[in-house]
């Protein structure tokens, strides 16, 4: 038997704004437990929340991104359970009016929109720190850093619509950078900024039901995305496969055992007993306001413009993985750059210094990089050599050519020289001509290399190989 992926992801990101979303304590990642807290967050009797503007700013730009539907009106609800990081013992969420809904998020990869069901605005929990132990039952005491209590956190949640791993891989890594480029997040999966539970089912190929759904939570990287996806997966059709049920549940993901295990059944399902939050006020936006929020460039965007470019999906992401990077190919290419020779410039020699903290964003010099590409593009420059002076070059507001000149970096040339050294090259070398003649390509490549030696940049080595492949092609006919 076949069977269907189903996959729908739940999805978590803190917003960077500068307050908290119901006090004005500084929301920030700190080693500091319990630095910036109050009797709001802290839960504490006769406190009253008040809501930070900043938060619905930012939900908005990420509502626009994914083009929802944002509600005019909607409201807080309070979510109960009982756990130590959530000092009030109630989570103020949304529930049955969340702030936008029916959005969309365009993967290139996969072509194919993923639909968004709903995304809505809740509180934080603060974090516990178990010491002893890995959980609060075998811990022999727990810690509590209420730092992270009540900062803002949206939530999105996806219709099950993603068919594969890699679908799910993609649809986070887009949702992640949407959210970067908005300015909203930080996004860093291993601070907790971006966190995503997933929920997995199997179907028999073209059956219109779908099956029971398994959630996973604890996923904390790209990399246990893919591998919990893949073991989940797996499990699910052994099941099948042996004529077993799957059951119901919530799972998490051990990264020791490299298996998901059984954390609470539909039995044991938690019952939240949501009613909407007495000490706020709806949420009444106008059209006017949400109008007025205007957003950045998406990286779906920049992704579909890149295509008609002609970058390829690996040159693609490597833009898009860093703003700076991309913001500088973008003014590049507006100055009429050729894209796939600037792509192919940042990707290596500019990445290079990049990733070695070398590039001083202030200093660069534009006109610079974009002659620099052009002789490259030309291959009028000595690449290899150039390197160490790469920094040099960038920074700077030199004169390029002088000073490529003045390192002897320009190949000039110089095409008397270029005949007269591939004719010597041509009669010092008859074996090599012999098997190139034979139809050996790799001797037309030493020939070239010995006429390059003896030429030290005073001809491109295309010039020199059309050259001898003329002079071979005349030698034949006579
Ligand atoms: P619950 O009521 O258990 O919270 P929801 O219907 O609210 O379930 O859906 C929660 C998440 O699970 C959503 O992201 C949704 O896309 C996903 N989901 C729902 N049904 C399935 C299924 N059969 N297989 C995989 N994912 C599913
Ligand atoms: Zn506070
Ligand atoms: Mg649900």
């Amino acid at each position: 038997m076949e069977y269907d992926v189903i996959i729908g992801m739940e999805v978590h990101i803190e917003l960077s704004t500068e307050k908290k979303l119901f006090c004005s304590c500084k929301n920030e990642f700190t080693y500091e437990p319990n630095k910036n807290v109050c009797p709001v967050c802290l839960g504490l009797p006769g406190s009253l929340p008040v809501i930070n503007q900043q938060a619905i700013e930012y939900f908005i730009k990420l509502a626009k991104a994914l083009e929802c539907k944002i509600n005019l009106f909607s409201k807080f609800d309070r979510k109960h359970y009982f756990y130590p990081d959530m000092p009030k013992n109630y989570q103020i969420s949304q529930y049955d009016l969340p702030l936008a809904v029916a959005g969309k998020l365009f993967l290139p990869n996969f072509n194919k929109y993923v639909h968004i069901r709903r995304i809505h605005l809740e509180e934080d929990t603060g974090k516990s720190v178990h010491i002893g132990g890995e959980n609060l039952r075998e811990a022999k005491y727990t810690l509590l850093n209420y730092n992270r209590a009540g900062v803002p956190l949206v939530e999105i949640v996806t219709e099950p619509v993603i068919h594969s791993v890699d679908e799910a891989v993609e649809f986070l890594q887009l949702l992640r950078l949407t959210a970067l480029y908005l300015g909203i997040s930080d996004v860093k999966m291993e601070e907790g900024s971006l966190r995503c539970d997933v929920n997995v089912s199997l179907k028999p190929k073209n059956s219109e039901v779908l099956g029971k759904k398994v959630e996973i939570k604890n996923i904390n990287s790209f990399r246990f995305l893919a591998r919990a996806l893949n073991y989940e997966i797996e499990r699910q059709k052994n099941l099948l496969r042996q004529g077993k049920e799957i059951i119901q549940e919530t799972r998490g993901w051990d990264e020791k055992t490299q298996t998901t295990y059984s954390m609470r059944t539909k039995e044991e399902a938690h019952d939240y007993r949501y009613f909407p939050e007495p000490d706020l006020l709806p949420i009444i936006l106008d059209q006017q306001y949400i109008d007025s929020v205007k957003i950045q460039t998406t990286p779906s965007e920049y992704y579909k413009k890149y295509v008609a470019l002609g970058l390829t999906h690996e040159e693609i992401t490597f833009l898009l993985e860093n703003p700076n990077i991309n913001s500088l190919f973008n003014t590049l290419i507006s100055n009429q750059s050729d894209p796939r020779p600037t792509v192919k410039f940042l990707k290596t020699d500019f990445a290079y210094l990049f990733n070695n903290n070398q590039i001083n964003w202030q200093k660069l010099s534009i006109k610079n990089i974009l002659e620099y590409i052009k002789l490259v593009e030309k291959k009028a420059i000595d690449v290899v050599n150039s390197r160490k002076y790469l920094v040099e070059i960038l920074h700077n507001h030199i004169n390029l050519i002088e000073f490529l000149k003045a390192n002897n970096l320009l190949i000039q040339e110089d095409s008397d020289l270029a005949e007269k050294i591939v004719e010597k090259v041509i009669s010092d070398n008859p074996q090599a001509v012999e098997d190139y003649l034979q139809g050996k390509e790799k001797a037309l490549g030493f020939l070239v290399g010995q006429a390059m030696k003896e030429l030290k940049g005073k001809a491109k080595p295309n010039t020199v190989s059309e050259l001898i492949v003329k002079k071979l092609k005349a030698q034949v006919k006579s």
